[in-house]
């Protein structure tokens, strides 16, 4: 059939050490079309299971994800590099506290949902069916290899989906989702594993999944939906972002700093959410930076492999070696320009970890202020008024998330409805991620589709729209024959129901009146 039955081995490194963990094989093409047909076959049982049922499968895998979250912050620490504490925060304690919020938000989202009927419609009802889709394929980064596999993959399950995951090359936690599945007693078959990089990502897309799931760089995603394209399939695209940070004069400078530190430097700035420019006012400029510069410094870095299994640990290494380039030509570029490092500056002999790094005198110019860095790196610019601020925010290609700063709540909240963002929050930054009722996506080059939220379960589904007549005797007034009386009526129902003073006894009446024309005028 001309399928690739040879796979590709690629090495899987420990981003401090740079050790060589093990080598990952990729799944054949012949594997794939297998997993495919595997997802196939199990899709109509799970669509069988009530929603309950399958949210009790779910909290299966938060109970062993409790149970067993040390040896899985082992693996997470091992391929990322990032610190234990952040594999801890925004994995393990994330995908629990989404589980625990959809246990009761899928019932209600899964049941039918009733919507108005309008009065032309009078005697009918309608309501939406959320049905699954098929086979939802998920295709994942290497920055929360743990949440972003398990977290939509989890979603489209509870929407009556079987999932096909492809873990990123550079993470791909080899076996790890397998005996999450396994060992918590999960249906077979429901979520499978693919790896490999690009080339099985496309040759996943080329087994015509009902939608695709992507989390990633624009690049990619950009390759995605082209692919995508040819068979019509779906797509949600979380992709980069730029996220601007924006301090005002009036806030707490302790509180502020120690919020910037963290927005920026977490999982070593390889958030798609991380903190990439921050625009401070100019009344607190030198203060502020004084504290951050002073507060960064104060960093625990890991420089080895023991280092990140320690608790106390604050920033660990940037998880992809071609990563680490970027990082290095957006600072080279920026310095070209006339920025100065206050601290920083450059990796760690030997490792991908690069050290906590603080810039000012930069402008948009540079590609530090304008593209993607993906890594431990704060650039400062000032500005003197509101109105500046929201321009240079909103001066980027990408559209994700972003944050403000300011005891003055009615500004920030002006602020945050100007910023052309699908994300933000306000006197902390990443927050609003914190809450899964909140849907999260981006707008412009950063991507479409939300998950999260209520949409989090719906993008998953099909959702079908039902209108119902109770078999009335009535020929409706717009089916045939068409009569000079009908459409008479049909004016005044126009007139009194569509015109702004509209008297509803008329409307009612005209109503009545199609009711009884349909009876009477027939072939
Ligand atoms: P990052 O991890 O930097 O966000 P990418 O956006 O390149 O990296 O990759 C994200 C995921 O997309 C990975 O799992 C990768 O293997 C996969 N991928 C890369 N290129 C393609 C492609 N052309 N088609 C399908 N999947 C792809």
């Amino acid at each position: 059939m001309g399928l690739n039955t040879t796979s590709q081995s690629i090495p899987v490194n420990h981003p401090v050490s740079l050790r060589q963990l093990y080598t990952l094989e990729s799944d054949s093409e012949t594997h794939i079309q297998t997993v495919f047909e595997r997802a196939r076959a199990v899709q109509p049982t799970i669509e069988s299971l009530s929603p309950e049922e399958r949210i009790e499968y779910v909290m299966k895998i938060k109970d062993y994800v409790i149970a067993n979250r040390e040896v899985l912050i082992d693996r997470i620490v091992e391929e990322t590099g990032k610190s234990r504490f952040d594999a801890f925060t925004s994995e393990i304690f994330e995908i629990c506290d989404v589980i625990e919020i959809y246990k009761k938000k899928a019932l209600a989202l899964l049941k039918d949902q009733p919507v108005p009927t309008p009065l032309v419609l009078m005697g009918k009802k309608s309501f939406i069916i959320p049905q699954p889709l098929g086979v939802i394929l998920v295709i994942t980064p290497w920055n929360y290899p743990l949440y972003q596999t398990l977290v939509p993959s989890m979603l489209a399950f509870l929407a009556g989906n079987a999932v096909v995951v492809k873990p990123s090359e550079q993470t791909p936690m080899k076996g790890v989702l397998e005996d999450i599945l396994e060992k918590s007693g999960f249906v077979k078959d429901a979520i499978q594993v693919v790896y490999g990089g690009k080339e099985t990502g496309t040759q996943l897309i080329d087994q015509r999944p009902d939608k695709i799931h992507f989390t990633g760089s624009c690049a990619t995603g950009r390759k995605i939906m082209e692919h995508a394209s040819r068979y019509l399939i779906p797509v949600d695209l979380e992709l980069g972002g730029k996220d601007a940070s924006i301090v005002f004069g009036d806030v707490d400078i302790e509180r502020t700093a120690n919020g910037i530190l963290w927005g920026a430097f977490t999982t070593a700035g390889q958030s798609c959410t991380s903190i990439e420019r921050l625009y401070v006012e100019q009344s607190i400029f030198d203060t502020l930076i004084k504290e951050i510069v002073r507060l960064t410094q104060q960093l625990k870095v890991a420089t080895t492999e023991e280092d990140l299994g320690k608790t106390n640990v604050d920033v660990g290494a940037v998880t992809a070696p071609f990563q680490v380039k970027v990082i290095e030509a957006h600072i080279q570029d920026a310095i070209e320009k006339g920025a100065k490092i206050l601290c920083g500056g450059k990796c760690v002999e030997g490792s991908q970890v690069f050290m906590p790094t603080v810039l000012v005198n930069v402008n948009h110019s540079m590609k530090i202020m304008t593209e993607e860095t993906f890594g431990p790196v704060l650039p400062i610019m000032s500005f003197q008024t509101e109105e500046e601020v929201i321009r240079l925010a909103n001066d980027s290609p990408y559209g994700l998330g972003g944050s403000i700063w300011s005891r003055d709540l009615k500004r920030a909240d002006r602020v945050a409805r100007a910023m052309k963002t699908g994300n933000i929050s306000i006197n902390g930054h990443m927050i609003n991620e914190a809450n899964p009722h909140l849907p999260f996506g981006g707008v412009k080059e950063s991507g479409f589709g939300r998950y999260k939220g209520d949409l989090g379960i719906w993008t998953f589904c099909n959702m079908k729209s039902v209108l119902v007549d109770k078999q009335s005797p009535m020929i409706e007034a717009h089916w045939y024959p068409f009569t000079l009386s009908k459409y008479k009526l049909l004016n005044t129902i126009l007139d009194s129901l569509f015109v702004r003073s509209k008297k509803w006894p008329q409307v009612i009446k005209a109503a009545m009146q199609l009711d009884k024309i349909g009876r009477k005028e027939k072939y």
